[in-house]
């Protein structure tokens, strides 16, 4: 969970806590047109420090965490002890946009590097094989844990 001495706690009495995903997509891709070449590794970074932040303990509560917080719905695959694949439903960056033909999603591979490190204190290679944007309805990415 999110630790509130770090983040404050939002005085939003009238428009409650959440801002809708149209809001968080024209930031996000605000930050992309400012950041030009160096938006893939920024958000890359800036992912894995929020996945990191869930406090995940183990690959069981994965899913869950990204749940309550509402950045997606997961499914884990676990090929081995080093290697999982995580299929991201529904995610912030991409999910109903058009085709690219392209792997776009930076900032998601990295809330799953972050959120796989936290919760096995592994370091993670990981890559996007599937898209959004590619005409799937979710993303996917190859994850090698490694310690
Ligand atoms: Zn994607």
């Amino acid at each position: 969970m999110l630790k509130e001495e770090k983040l404050g706690k939002p005085k939003r009495t009238s428009l409650g806590y959440e801002v809708p995903i149209e809001v968080v997509r024209l930031i996000l891709l605000s930050l992309e047109e400012i950041l030009e070449e160096n938006a893939p590794p920024t958000f890359q970074m800036l992912g894995r420090a929020v996945g990191r932040a869930l406090g995940a303990k183990d690959l069981g509560e994965i899913p869950e965490v990204l749940r309550v917080h509402k950045l997606g719905l997961v499914e884990i695959s676990k090929h081995s002890e080093d290697r999982v694949t995580v299929r991201f439903k529904e995610c912030i960056g991409c999910s109903g946009m058009k085709d690219y033909n392209e792997a776009i999603s930076q900032l998601e591979r990295g809330i799953i590097a972050g959120v796989l490190e936290g919760a096995t204190g592994a370091t993670v290679s990981i890559k996007e094989s599937k898209c959004c944007t590619q005409g799937n309805d979710f993303c996917e990415f190859d994850a090698v844990l490694m310690r």
